[in-house]
């Protein structure tokens, strides 16, 4: 095994963590990924945000929703499926779970649930926002300075930018706006800030959002000796991790162009696949440990959208700061995202990772003769972010007995809030109120989002530190009891948090993906030494 073999299923952030690590960690490994979405981008795994053509940016959102893919789906060379409209319309890239449809998941308490299907997963759509697990958030079993370096290292992964948008003056109007109002109640080093995002800041004052592609980055760049360890599969949906004992052999996938299914087998096989796919997936396989889809949690969110009022921001900011921040703005008028500041999360006093989004335009169509239409200073959409704690009922089940669109067991999830989160959601509510007053007026009201918005669902696949029947995977991310088989992504976290999680799964990811890496090597050295014993 000098030279093994790793299938990864999902060519998401976390997969394309492990893919990255393992390559580069282990000098003959070849690493081939398995995603049953398309490409959707010349470089692999882009974020779409970057297209700068709006209808290429459509079609290429459209191409993400799986079964909801509408016309472009003939377009990919798959058979044409029944397009189903769901009751929430999911945010754009993704599709919901339980859409309605034949082979729809069954979610009607968690009904805003959904998914991405293509190269980059989620990350080719995702807002990038990378806070840091703080607090209780953190994992208690992993070490802190170990911590430390995996957190840098998934920040390099990810290209985070601490500092993003800092030089926006009408940004730091808001900021101290937001401090007047909270920062004698925010502990040290945790007041109103920059929100750290993942993308490479431009010369022109824009952003490169950062995708799928920054994480592979020297796997997808031609003639690079990574590049020729590593393959990307897409329209590959796989159907079965293939196991003998207690050991992943390999997997079977389905070529979505031409329906064949064939076996592939691997030294390894990596699973991250989101988490209501992943589980399904290792259900699907016969691989059911207790907590498998149990312990659901996410994050409830209450957003409002706010007209910045004038005389405030006049405090802080000059006309001809806003006049410079709107040319900046109109060099990339199709990323409607600036200035982007936070309150990050803390205890006892802050369970809330509040984002604060600057944008010159509200996120829905106004009345242009309503109050606030046209505001000069622009608006910001603010969300309050909370925690659910974790709970074995809530959970993503899986019924042999009904099959999804896709050929997998079933769907159903079942989930609910309980009186701890209804406190909290009335005190985020409350600060939301405070936010708006502090900065304008409200055009959007504070409000409660259907359970399932945030796309942050986790838990499911969590980790743990002993096999206890509470936990799916061990603190370096093997499934218990299968040595070779790993998993990885928000599922994995086994905290309640408040913050965006993919830096927190891709600095998980990286644990995992150092230790397989070593045990394969440590592998290939042991069988190096008995290939070299005498035999008689
Ligand atoms: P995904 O990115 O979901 O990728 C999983 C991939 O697996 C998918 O491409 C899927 O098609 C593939 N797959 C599934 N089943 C199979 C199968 N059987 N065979 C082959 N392939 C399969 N997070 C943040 O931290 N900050 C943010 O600001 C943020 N904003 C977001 C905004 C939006 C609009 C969206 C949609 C998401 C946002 N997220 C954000 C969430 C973030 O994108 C996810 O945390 C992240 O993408 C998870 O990475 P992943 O690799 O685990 O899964």
């Amino acid at each position: 095994m000098s030279q093994p073999i790793i299938a990864i299923v999902g060519s998401g952030p976390i997969g394309s963590a492990y893919a990255r690590v393992l390559i580069e960690q282990h000098p003959g490994a070849r690493v081939v990924m398995f995603e049953a979405g398309p490409q959707l981008t010349g470089i692999p795994g882009e974020s779409v945000r970057n297209i700068q053509d709006p209808e290429a940016k459509a079609q290429a959102r459209e191409k993400s929703q799986g079964p909801q893919a509408g016309a472009y789906r003939a377009a990919l060379g798959i058979p044409e499926a029944t397009v189903t409209e769901g009751m929430f319309t999911a945010r754009q890239g993704t599709h919901l779970l339980d859409f309605g449809g034949p082979g729809s998941a069954h979610a009607p308490s968690f009904p805003a649930a959904a998914a991405a299907t293509n190269v980059g997963g989620q990350g080719a759509h995702w807002t990038c926002a990378t806070p840091e697990p703080a607090f209780s958030e953190k994992i208690p079993f992993i070490p802190e300075e170990e911590w430390e370096s995996l957190m840098a290292q998934a920040k390099g992964l990810l290209h985070v930018q601490g500092e993003a948008f800092a030089d926006s003056a009408v940004g730091g109007a808001i900021r101290s706006l937001l401090d007047e109002e909270f920062g004698a109640e925010l502990p040290d080093g945790y007041g109103v800030g920059t929100l750290p995002v993942a993308g490479d800041p431009q010369e022109d004052g824009s952003m490169r959002w950062a995708g799928a592609d920054v994480v592979l980055g020297p796997l997808i760049e031609p003639r690079s000796e990574q590049a020729s360890r590593f393959e990307l599969r897409d329209l590959s949906l796989v159907l079965r991790i293939e196991l003998e004992g207690q050991r992943a052999t390999g997997v079977s996938y389905k070529d979505l162009r031409t329906g064949q299914i064939s076996f592939f087998a691997a030294d390894a096989v990596v699973v991250a696949a989101d988490a209501f796919r992943s589980p399904q997936l290792l259900w699907a396989s016969g691989i059911r440990p207790a907590a498998l889809g149990h312990y659901l949690t996410e994050h409830p969110v209450v957003i409002s959208t706010v007209a910045l009022d004038a005389q405030k921001m006049q405090r802080f900011a000059t006309e001809q700061d806003l006049e410079a921040e709107l040319a900046r703005r109109a060099l990339n008028p199709a990323d409607p995202v600036a200035a982007v500041n936070r309150i990050p999360f803390s205890e006892p006093g802050h369970p809330f990772s509040v984002q604060v989004m600057y944008s010159e335009s509200t996120p829905f169509p106004m009345d242009p003769q309503a109050e606030h239409a046209n505001n000069r200073w622009g608006y910001v959409n603010m969300g309050y972010g909370m925690r659910k704690q974790p709970r074995f009922e809530d959970a993503v089940s899986f019924d042999d007995s009904e099959l999804d669109y896709r050929g997998l067991p079933n769907m159903r999830i079942d989930y609910a809030l309980t009186a701890s989160e209804e406190a909290e959601i009335e005190q985020a509510t409350q600060g939301l109120r405070r936010a708006g007053k502090a900065l304008g007026a409200f055009v959007a009201e504070p409000r409660l989002m259907p359970n399932g918005s945030s796309l942050h669902y986790q838990g499911t696949m969590r980790m743990g530190q002993f096999d206890d029947g509470t936990s799916v995977a061990d603190p370096y991310s093997r499934v218990w009891n299968y040595q070779n088989l790993v998993v990885g992504g928000n599922a994995l976290i086994p905290t309640a948090t408040a913050m965006n999680p993919t830096l927190m799964s891709v600095a998980i990811a990286v644990r995992g993906a150092r230790q397989l890496a070593a045990g394969l090597a440590a592998n290939a050295a042991a069988h190096a030494v008995q290939d070299s014993l005498p035999t008689h």
